[in-house]
């Protein structure tokens, strides 16, 4: 499958991707190439232990593969928020997990025993991903987005994953674009994901009185489609959410010193109707020399980005480097 002749027999890179709707695990060899993958619906509104056992399920799964005794280290990306200093997950679309040891509940699983494992949020695996494999990989300073129902995000900087202490760095979502805005769940105000995110997209539709189609179909995706034909109301609602999301890389590449800012997510499967808007923005708010040459791509590791990412913040372990 996929396998390169140098590959043969060396070192591969286990992975799972834990979401709201799925688990996935996989094995990942050392040029990013996925070998094996599978998955079992998430048991969303299961207890701490039944989600642990289709994390279980998973990877007695992976290791029977005949490959399993080649894995030198387990990454595991998770739906947030993560703590990678505690090694504790709790997902928001998870209530069965709240501060869920993860990282000590899978080194106990009898296939893991002895494997270095890291742990990291979505987003981060995702920047991770896209980095060693994806749009970002040209690049040593890099803003990577899941524009989804949530904004996420995750930095590269001089060339390296960086994720803060307990794994959260670029958070982009949760910065504030606009001060005085709505409240966000977060406690704060006016977040990027307030604006941005798929949810806020079909909110800000509806508020200005787009209807949708004969299908009844309200979603950030439906608004999507209505804004490439034209739609004026759907079209606004998306130069919106482009708006606060180039604020937001702005802000970041004046911070930071940005060479590229990728966006992946479903929303921005939506193409020009978010990346047309989004660049005009970008070029009226990242205004100063070191910011303007920035680059702005769309995501390219669709739907491989979770495990491969996974892999990838598991990598400089297994490769010692
Ligand atoms: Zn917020």
């Amino acid at each position: 499958m996929n396998q390169h002749p140098a590959d043969l027999g060396g070192p591969l890179l286990a992975a799972l991707d834990i979401g709201g709707t799925k688990i996935a695990g996989g094995l990942v060899d050392t040029r990013g190439t996925l070998l094996h993958r599978l998955q079992v619906p998430t048991p969303a509104d299961g207890d701490r232990h039944v989600l642990m056992a289709a994390v279980g399920r998973v990877l007695d799964e992976l290791s029977r593969l005949p490959d399993w005794h080649r894995v030198r280290a387990l990454g595991i990306g998770s739906a947030g928020p993560v703590d990678i200093a505690a090694g504790t997950v709790s997902p928001i679309n998870l209530p069965g997990w709240r501060e869920f040891p993860l990282r000590a509940e899978t080194a106990a699983h009898p296939a893991v025993r002895g494997l270095p494992i890291v742990l990291g949020g979505d987003a981060v695996a995702m920047t991770a991903a896209e980095h060693w494999r994806g749009a970002a990989r040209p690049y040593r300073n890099a803003l990577c987005l899941v524009v989804s129902t949530g904004v996420g995000a995750g930095l590269v900087l001089d060339g390296r994953l960086h994720t803060g202490t307990t794994g959260n760095a670029g958070h982009l979502g949760h910065i504030s674009v606009d001060f005085e805005g709505r409240p966000c769940p977060c406690g704060s105000r006016g977040c990027v994901e307030g604006l941005a995110s798929g949810t806020a997209i079909a909110r800000t539709a509806a508020e200005s009185g787009w209807r949708p189609g004969p299908d009844g179909d309200t979603t950030a995706a439906a608004v999507a489609r209505a804004a490439k034909s034209g739609d004026p109301l759907a079209l606004a609602a998306f130069d919106r959410a482009a708006r606060a999301l180039a604020a937001g890389i702005a802000a970041t590449a004046t911070l930071v010193e940005l060479d590229v800012a990728v966006i992946g997510g479903g929303v921005a499967t939506a193409g020009d109707v978010l990346f047309t808007p989004l660049a005009r923005h970008l070029s009226s708010y990242a205004t100063l020399p070191f910011t303007r040459d920035l680059a702005l791509a769309p995501a390219q590791l669709a739907t491989d980005a979770g495990l491969v990412g996974a892999a990838a913040l598991a990598r400089p372990t297994a490769l010692g480097s």
